[in-house]
């Protein structure tokens, strides 16, 4: 079980450790995805742009080119400076070219276009943002692109495009110069190269670094271009771009190969593509901040982030459910292992389970345990039925834990066993405890409109005083309460004497077995008289003469043989011997008379008690109408639906039955109609008492009214003086047996006694 409830959580792991690796491979590929999109973007982008630059700037070297070469053809050349109309009219043809001018090689500007105010005209190797490119363009044969500047002149942003004119022996003519807009409605470039306001589309100079161009949503003019970019940074993205492709900065450059690369600037990371322009020594550039590209990822990765969360959260809860019915389920067994059905107290089980709390806690720290045992439950339990007795039980259980103290554990034993394990240990406060305990036990019940009582004997046996393990401990209660049974309602501390009568027991268990074999056992017959003096029959007594323990009576060693398992072996015994004596004496001397033998209420629920009893009857030849059975009150004790159809099989077979001791025990006189009793034996007790004792001669007299009332025969036993049996004819009494007449005799003794 323990095994399930970790493997759950085992699996809740895995299959969190699934789901994480699940979530950020997701995650990753979803990164990679929009890393990958954006470069592809970018590669497209500086594909186009660059190819569109090149071009358009192929096409101003060629329209620089004719313009110059035939411009230097013109007379004036170089010497006179105006406006040209043919200048004027290309201008006209290229919206995108601020204004025309061809300068001579000292940078003097000779023609210009018409737009261009002649007054304001710069010497283009004097200015300062012309003269590098100037001289550049002096010694190119290409086009060569000036710093983007703003020309006064124009009055406009623009980038300087010069073109050296040059005569077939080589020497420099002129120098062709036009300023590309780079502003404005017919701007150079028709639309924004850039893809949106995330994205930065710029043209860089190769020699220096400076922008040439941008394309961007937020331009600002001065800033855009008057700062190159810094070395520094120049460098970080070369490396780069050699780190994403593998090739050298200079292959790079020399194959147009379209870069990849990131670097960190001050403030943001640019995330860029870049392609190198050989003709024109230009770097086109496309960056996207690194932000841009996380922010999108986080888009979806937020959506991602929610369903591994949420699902973590659903998957959590399943399993704890699943964990908690499992951990429930679990405790549920437990419980009901270690714990009654009926009463819900802990059981046996529970006690094997938690003895080391008790037994080993601070040192074997003392307690008591109090063997709670009720008397005659069992009857309750038959004559109304289990549920009844479960109900009854379970009252039992409220009023155990009602008396007990708050710390004591009260454990069903078994049956009508309860046992109660408690700290107090001083033998005044046990005894005290264990009188409460059966006060209330013994108070009346009233289950189901049903009222009754019950009694209660307890026995206390003391850790570490009477046992050090728990077997010891409820031996001793057990015995202490064996003791406490023979006195109603009370309870008993373990002494050793108990123990020593318990060891006698054994003995005397021992011996009897013995004594079975070696023949010690025999019958004594007491003879039972009619009221009109005559012998009615006799009772059959059992007796035992021992070696080691002398004479052992009767009701000392039938109730070990019944605890000891050897009644059926003497049962028998009494029996047989019983009835062929007796049948001997009967037949020798010609005469008939009844034999009452005692059966025991072990024997009687024998399985094979009938099968016995009629094969020793008819071993015997008796007649069954001189026999008879003498069962106790104690009997009822035991199954009532299997007792009453034997006793009745045993009537109807015509041997009678005699209820012995009747009045000293538990049944009712209304039970007594149910049964198929002959006769009724008025307990020694109340004879005894008949003389001087209301209660007693009142009971008599009872008894002899109600025995009547069913037509059974009444039998005082115990007589022993004629002032006894006078009362006793008096109130009705049909048969007496007792020292009066005659003690138990030995069979030779009885036939000397029937000569007579
Ligand atoms: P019980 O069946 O009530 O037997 C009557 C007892 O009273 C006998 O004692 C008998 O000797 C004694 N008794 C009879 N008249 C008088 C009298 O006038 N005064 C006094 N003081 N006692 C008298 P016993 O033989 O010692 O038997 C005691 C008990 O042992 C019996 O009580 C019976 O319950 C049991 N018992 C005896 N023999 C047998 C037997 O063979 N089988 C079974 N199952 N139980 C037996
Ligand atoms: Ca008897
Ligand atoms: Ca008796």
């Amino acid at each position: 079980m323990a095994l399930l409830r970790k493997n759950i959580w085992m699996l809740f792991i895995l299959l969190f450790a699934g789901s994480l690796l699940f979530f950020v491979t997701l995650s990753y590929l979803r990164w990679q995805a929009v890393n990958e999109e954006h470069r592809t973007k970018q590669e497209n982008l500086i594909r186009l742009v660059s190819h569109a630059s090149h071009s358009l700037f192929t096409n101003q070297e060629i329209i620089l080119d004719i313009l110059g070469t035939e411009l230097t053809k013109d007379p004036d050349f170089p010497l006179e400076v105006k406006k040209q109309p043919l200048l004027d009219h290309l201008l006209t043809l290229n919206p995108a070219i601020v204004g025309f001018g061809l300068a001579r090689p000292d940078g003097k500007l000779t023609f210009i276009s018409s737009n261009l105010d002649l007054g304001s005209l710069p010497n283009l190797l004097q200015q300062p943002e012309s003269r590098e490119s100037f001289l550049l363009a002096l010694k190119s044969s290409r086009m060569v692109l000036g710093r983007t500047y703003y020309m006064e002149a124009a009055g406009e942003w623009l980038i300087p495009i010069r073109k050296a004119i040059r005569d077939k022996q080589g020497h420099t003519l002129g120098v062709m110069t036009a300023g590309l807009r780079i502003n404005g409605a017919s701007r150079l470039f028709n639309s924004a190269l850039h893809m949106g306001e995330f994205n930065r589309v710029t043209l860089i100079r190769g020699q220096d670094a400076y922008p040439q161009l941008h394309s961007s949503e937020a331009a600002d003019m001065q800033l855009d271009y008057e700062k190159a970019v810094g070395q520094g940074v120049l460098k970080r993205a070369f490396y780069s771009m050699e780190l994403e492709t593998g090739q050298s900065i200079e292959q790079i450059k020399a194959q147009e190969i379209i870069a990849p690369f990131r670097v960190r600037l001050a403030d943001w990371t640019s995330v860029g593509v870049a392609r190198f322009d050989r003709k024109y020594n230009l770097w086109v550039v496309s960056e996207i901040k690194l932000k841009k590209i996380i922010n999108e990822f986080f888009d979806a990765f937020g959506i991602y982030f929610l369903v591994f969360v949420l699902g973590q959260i659903i998957i959590y809860k399943l399993f704890k459910w699943i964990a908690t019915a499992e951990h429930l389920r679990r405790e549920g067994l437990i419980f009901q292992a270690c714990h009654d059905a009926v009463t819900l107290l802990p059981n046996r089980t529970y006690l094997s389970m938690n003895k080391d709390k008790w037994l080993n806690s601070g040192d074997g720290e003392p307690f008591s345990v109090l063997f709670v045992d009720m008397d005659h439950f069992k009857s309750v339990n038959d004559s109304f039925g289990h549920e009844f007795g479960d109900e009854v039980l379970r009252e039992l259980a409220k009023r155990l834990q009602a008396s007990a103290p708050e710390n004591a554990t009260i454990i069903r034993q078994g049956g009508d066993e309860f046992l109660i394990l408690s700290h107090e240990t001083n033998d005044r406060c046990v005894l005290l405890l264990a009188r409460n305990i059966i006060d209330r036990l013994s108070k009346p019940y009233q289950i189901e409109g049903i009222n009754f009582t019950l009694g209660a004997s307890i026995g206390i046996a003391k850790y570490p005083l009477h046992g050090a393990d728990l077997d010891s401990l409820l031996r001793a209660s057990d015995i202490a309460m064996y003791e406490a049974k023979k006195h109603k309602n009370s309870a008993r501390i373990f002494a050793d004497e108990m123990q020593t009568d318990y060891l006698k027991k054994l003995v005397v268990e021992q011996e009897l077995r013995k004594g079975l074999d070696n023949d010690e056992l025999f019958m004594m017959y007491q003879p039972q008289i009619n009221h009109q003096g005559h012998l009615y029959g006799v009772e059959a007594l059992i007796r035992w003469q021992n070696e080691e323990l002398g004479f052992v009576p009767p009701d000392k060693f039938i109730s070990i043989a019944e605890a000891s398992g050897l009644m059926p072996r003497l049962g028998e015994f009494i029996l047989r011997r019983s009835l062929n004596e007796m049948k001997q004496v009967q037949e020798d001397m010609g005469l008939e008379f009844h034999v009452s033998v005692n059966i025991s209420v072990r024997q009687f629920m024998q399985a094979n008690f009938m099968a016995l009893l009629l094969d020793a009857v008819d071993e015997s030849g008796l007649s069954r109408v001189f026999i008879s059975l003498e069962i106790t009150e104690s009997l009822f004790i035991e199954d009532l639906d299997y007792i009453l159809p034997l006793l009745n099989q045993i009537h109807d077979l015509g041997i009678q039955i005699s209820m012995d001791d009747f009045g000293t025990g538990y049944s009712s006189l209304s039970m007594l109609r149910a049964l198929p009793v002959d006769e009724l034996k008025i307990d020694k007790s109340f004879v005894d008492n008949i003389l001087n004792d209301d209660a007693a001669r009142k009971m008599i007299q009872n008894i002899i009214a109600i025995g009547k009332n069913y037509e059974m025969a009444i039998l005082a036993e115990g007589v022993e003086t004629q002032a006894q049996a006078d009362l006793l004819t008096q109130f009705g009494c049909d048969r007496f047996q007792g020292y009066l007449y005659s003690r138990p005799l030995t069979v030779e003794n009885l036939r000397a006694y029937l000569k007579i």
